[in-house]
């Protein structure tokens, strides 16, 4: 189905059992975009697929019209680790998981920030960890995008400003990948319009009309500034399907593709979950006023839709 405000619409998704398996996750869940890590997130092994595996993906995303590919890096990644053994491991799986992303022909490799107790410190260390993982393989395609975090234990990356100066130090092309529970937990609050007002004016000056490629479409389990990263279903938790439906029509994010990572408790062959999630979206749409567009920063106006690097 079509989307408002040309969102694409999809799920994080299992690739166990191979491309045909995958694809088939995607239709049951009628997505137009779709994310997924590159191997076990909880191994460092990033997955080898053979040319036989990589033409069938490649066969199966084409005869769904090229949706957007999300490809997600592991949790284990810390490029601001104080352990000196830990960053170099990040380091190095990062760069497999960009040449995998590459392969995969993924438009977008989403990267949460890392963590380290001293906030200068560690952004200096992410900074330098991310020359020296992308410094020599890093282009447009796929675009590394970087996530904001929740604010758990030493977590960098809770403001927007933190991602931004990262990124202009960079001397590869950065996106961004907003995280709805992640800034909830990090103060934001999505629930009112003047709270969503605030947000888009911190997104917009922190990364332009159009940095933000991806949204992390999640409700937020815990109440708003408590630093916690547990995702709930929409309507499930604290910001409410509603509020996020508002947040999605910001002419920031036209164009942009919504990925859910919302739990999955029937496991990923079960769509039952993520089609509640849907249809709880696809109701709010229609149930919500679409006064958000008034009073647009001018900034904002005739925002197009120019984010797709894949050829429709
Ligand atoms: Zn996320
Ligand atoms: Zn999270």
């Amino acid at each position: 189905m079509a989307w408002p405000n040309d969102l694409r619409v999809g799920f994080h998704l299992s690739m166990a059992g191979g491309p045909a398996r995958l694809f088939r996750r995607y239709d049951d869940r009628g997505c137009t975009a779709f994310q997924m890590f590159l191997g076990s997130p909880r191994s460092w092994d990033v997955a080898e697929w053979s040319d036989d595996w990589l033409a069938a993906f490649r066969e199966e995303l084409c005869r769904r019209g090229s949706p957007p590919v999300v490809a997600h890096t592991r949790y284990l990644l810390n490029l601001a680790s104080r352990h000196d053994a830990v960053r170099a491991r990040s380091i190095a799986t990062l760069r497999a998981e960009y040449r995998a992303a590459s392969r995969l022909g993924a438009d977008f490799l989403v990267l949460h920030m890392g963590s380290h107790p001293e906030r200068e410190r560690g952004l200096a260390l992410m900074r330098e960890g991310l020359l020296a993982a992308l410094a020599e393989v890093a282009g447009p395609h796929p675009l590394l995008l970087l996530e904001n975090t929740a604010g758990e234990a030493h977590d960098l990356g809770t403001a927007p400003a933190d991602l931004a100066a990262i990124r202009t130090q960079l001397p590869f092309p950065t996106g961004i990948c907003w995280d709805t529970c992640h800034a909830f937990q990090a103060g934001f609050d999505l629930t009112t319009a003047e709270g969503r007002r605030m947000l888009e004016q911190a997104l917009v000056r922190a990364f332009g009309a159009d940095g933000v490629a991806v949204v992390h479409l999640n409700d937020a389990l815990f109440p708003r500034g408590r630093g916690r990263d547990r995702h709930a279903a929409l309507d499930q938790g604290h910001i409410g399907a509603l509020a996020l439906a508002s947040f999605l029509r910001s002419p920031l994010l036209r164009g942009a593709t919504v990925i859910f990572e919302t739990p999955q408790p029937d496991g990923p062959d079960d769509p039952a979950a993520d089609l509640a999630n849907r249809e709880r979206l696809r109701r709010a749409f229609l149930e919500e006023p679409s006064s958000q567009t008034e009073g647009t920063p001018s900034i904002l106006r005739g925002r197009g839709a120019a984010r797709r690097t894949v050829p429709p």
